[in-house]
C-alpha cells in the first residue's frame, strides 16, 4: 500500500528538496504552503511529482503556527489518503535576525509560533494515525528541522535559536514516548543552505561567514534531502539529531 507524508512548508527551499525526496521514496506527498505567491510553486511542484514518480499528491494552504489551520491541512489528508500517515516532515520556519532590545513581541512570538509551536501542534495532531499503524515492521517517522542555531547561539537570533533548540527537545521527548510504538522521530540540523531564508541576508557578511566553513562552502538543498533519505532507512535510529553543516559546527 502507498505510503502518506506530510511536509509544511513544502512548496519551495528546502522543503521543496524533501517533497520531492519523499516522492522518489514511494510516498504520496502531502505538500503545504502559506503564501499566496507559494501557491503556483506548490502547483508546479505537484505536477512535477506525479510526472517523475507517478505518486499522488495534494497541495493544502494552511498556516502550520495556527492550531486550527493544522487540523484543516491534517483532516484534508486525511480524507484524501486514509487515516495512515507514514511520515510528517515539519520544515516550515522563518527568521527575524534582528537584537533582542529592538524586537517586538510580535516578531518573536511569530517566530517561536511559526518554527516551535507548529511542530507541536501538527505532531499532537498526526501522530494518533500513526500509532493506530505502526509496529516493529511498519514504522512512522516524524522528522523535524531544527538549524545550528539550536545546537548553538547565533546573534541577533535568539528567538529563532530558542525556538530550534525547543524543536530537538521536542523530537527527543517524542522519540522516547513513541519508540515502542513504531514511531520514530529525529532531527535534522542543516547548516548554511543556498535558499531564499540565505538569499534576505547581506551577501558580504554570508561570504564572510561561509569562508569559516571548513568544507568551504555553502550547502544545497540535495544535502539535506540526502539526510532525509537516510533517516527514512536507517531503522534503528531515534531521537538523534544529523546536523550537515560542513563541519561548521560539531557536536
Ligand atoms: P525558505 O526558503 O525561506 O522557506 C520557508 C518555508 O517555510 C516556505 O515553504 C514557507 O511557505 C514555509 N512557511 C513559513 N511560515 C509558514 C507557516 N506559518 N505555515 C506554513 N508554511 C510556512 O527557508 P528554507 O531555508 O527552505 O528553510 C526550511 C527550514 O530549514 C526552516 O525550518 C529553516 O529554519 C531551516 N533551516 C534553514 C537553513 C538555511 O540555511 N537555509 C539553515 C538551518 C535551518 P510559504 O512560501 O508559503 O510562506
Amino acid at each position: 500500500m502507498a505510503k502518506t507524508a506530510i511536509i509544511t512548508g513544502g512548496s519551495r527551499g528546502i522543503g521543496r528538496a524533501l517533497s520531492l525526496k519523499l516522492a522518489e521514496m514511494g510516498y504520496n506527498v502531502v505538500i503545504n504552503y502559506r503564501s499566496t505567491s507559494s501557491k503556483v510553486l506548490s502547483d508546479e511542484l505537484a505536477k512535477e511529482i506525479e510526472e517523475k514518480y507517478g505518486v499522488k499528491n495534494l497541495v493544502v494552504k494552511a498556516d502550520v503556527s495556527i492550531y486550527e489551520e493544522c487540523e484543516h491541512l491534517v483532516s484534508e489528508t486525511v480524507k484524501v489518503f486514509g487515516d495512515h500517515i507514514d511520515c510528517l516532515v515539519n520544515n516550515a520556519g522563518i527568521t527575524n535576525n534582528c537584537n533582542f532590545i529592538d524586537i517586538t513581541k510580535e516578531a518573536y512570538t511569530r517566530v517561536i509560533n511559526t518554527n516551535l509551536m507548529s511542530f507541536l501542534h501538527m505532531s499532537h495532531l498526526v501522530l494518533p494515525y500513526m500509532v493506530n499503524h505502526s509496529d516493529k515492521d511498519h514504522q512512522c517517522n516524524i522528522v523535524n528541522t531544527s538549524s545550528v542555531g539550536g545546537l548553538t547561539g547565533v546573534i541577533n537570533q535568539a528567538d529563532y535559536c530558542a525556538a530550534k533548540s525547543g524543536v530537538i527537545g521536542l523530537s527527543r521527548a517524542l522519540a522516547l514516548e513513541f519508540a515502542s510504538r513504531g514511531v520514530r522521530v529525529n532531527t535534522i540540523a542543516p547548516g548554511m543552505i543556498m535558499t531564499d531564508m540565505l538569499r534576505g541576508v547581506n551577501q558580504d557578511e554570508l561570504r564572510a561567514l561561509a569562508a569559516t566553513i571548513p568544507e568551504g562552502y555553502i550547502g544545497d538543498v540535495s544535502d539535506i534531502a540526502s539526510a532525509l533519505e537516510y533517516i527514512l532507512k536507517a531503522t534503528y535510529l531515534t531521537g538523534q539529531v544529523i546536523s550537515p553543516n560542513g563541519g561548521f559546527v560539531l557536536q
